[in-house]
Protein backbone atom coordinates (compact mmCIF):
# COMPACT_ATOMS: atom_id res chain seq x y z
CA UNK A 1 0.00 0.00 0.00
CA UNK A 2 1.30 3.48 -1.03
CA UNK A 3 1.14 6.30 0.96
CA UNK A 4 -1.81 7.86 -1.46
CA UNK A 5 -3.48 4.87 -1.57
CA UNK A 6 -3.64 5.05 2.22
CA UNK A 7 -4.67 8.59 2.49
CA UNK A 8 -7.56 8.70 -0.41
CA UNK A 9 -9.13 5.81 2.36
CA UNK A 10 -7.78 8.07 5.15
CA UNK A 11 -10.94 9.70 6.03
CA UNK A 12 -13.15 6.63 6.40
CA UNK A 13 -10.61 4.44 8.41
CA UNK A 14 -10.73 7.54 11.23
CA UNK A 15 -13.62 6.33 13.07
CA UNK A 16 -12.84 2.75 12.43
CA UNK A 17 -10.84 -0.37 12.66
CA UNK A 18 -7.42 -0.33 9.84
CA UNK A 19 -7.17 -3.25 7.80
CA UNK A 20 -4.50 -5.45 8.18
CA UNK A 21 -2.80 -3.51 4.99
CA UNK A 22 -3.28 -0.38 6.54
CA UNK A 23 -2.40 -1.68 10.07
CA UNK A 24 1.10 -2.29 8.22
CA UNK A 25 1.33 1.01 6.22
CA UNK A 26 0.72 2.86 9.15
CA UNK A 27 3.70 0.81 11.21
CA UNK A 28 5.63 1.15 8.29
CA UNK A 29 5.48 5.11 7.38
CA UNK A 30 6.04 8.04 9.32
CA UNK A 31 4.44 10.33 6.88
CA UNK A 32 0.87 8.75 7.50
CA UNK A 33 1.71 7.86 10.86
CA UNK A 34 2.04 11.66 11.51
CA UNK A 35 -0.97 12.50 9.34
CA UNK A 36 -3.20 10.32 12.01
CA UNK A 37 -1.27 11.75 15.14
CA UNK A 38 -2.78 15.45 13.62
CA UNK A 39 -5.78 14.78 12.58
CA UNK A 40 -6.44 13.27 15.88
CA UNK A 41 -4.96 16.08 18.09
CA UNK A 42 -7.06 18.60 15.84
CA UNK A 43 -9.85 15.90 16.98
CA UNK A 44 -9.41 16.18 20.48
CA UNK A 45 -8.27 20.14 20.59
CA UNK A 46 -11.98 20.25 18.48
CA UNK A 47 -13.43 18.70 21.66
CA UNK A 48 -12.18 20.97 24.00
CA UNK A 49 -13.67 24.16 22.01
CA UNK A 50 -17.13 22.70 21.90
CA UNK A 51 -16.80 22.44 26.13
CA UNK A 52 -15.53 25.87 26.59
CA UNK A 53 -18.87 27.34 24.72
CA UNK A 54 -20.55 29.88 26.59
CA UNK A 55 -23.46 28.78 29.55
CA UNK A 56 -26.68 30.35 28.23
CA UNK A 57 -27.58 33.43 30.01
CA UNK A 58 -29.69 32.42 32.17
CA UNK A 59 -27.18 30.45 34.48
CA UNK A 60 -25.52 34.15 34.71
CA UNK A 61 -28.52 35.63 35.70
CA UNK A 62 -28.75 32.95 38.37
CA UNK A 63 -25.27 33.55 39.57
CA UNK A 64 -25.62 36.92 39.96
CA UNK A 65 -28.41 36.81 41.63
CA UNK A 66 -27.54 34.42 44.49
CA UNK A 67 -24.38 36.73 44.72
CA UNK A 68 -26.64 39.70 45.33
CA UNK A 69 -27.78 37.82 47.73
CA UNK A 70 -24.35 37.10 49.89
CA UNK A 71 -26.81 36.69 53.13
CA UNK A 72 -28.25 33.33 51.94
CA UNK A 73 -24.42 31.57 51.35
CA UNK A 74 -24.41 28.92 53.90
CA UNK A 75 -21.54 29.56 56.83
CA UNK A 76 -18.24 28.47 55.78
CA UNK A 77 -19.32 27.65 52.40
CA UNK A 78 -16.95 28.14 49.32
CA UNK A 79 -18.93 31.18 47.93
CA UNK A 80 -17.90 30.44 43.92
CA UNK A 81 -19.24 26.65 44.32
CA UNK A 82 -22.44 27.75 46.68
CA UNK A 83 -23.11 30.07 43.75
CA UNK A 84 -22.20 27.23 41.03
CA UNK A 85 -24.44 24.66 42.77
CA UNK A 86 -27.62 23.44 41.44
CA UNK A 87 -27.63 26.02 38.07
CA UNK A 88 -28.92 24.02 35.60
CA UNK A 89 -26.90 24.76 32.03
ZN1 LIG B 1 2.37 6.50 4.05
Amino acid sequence: MTCTEFQKVLPYIIDSDLTAEEHVHLESCRVCSNVIADMKHIAQSAKRLVTLQEPPARVWHTIRRRLERQEDVPRNADSRAWALSSVEW
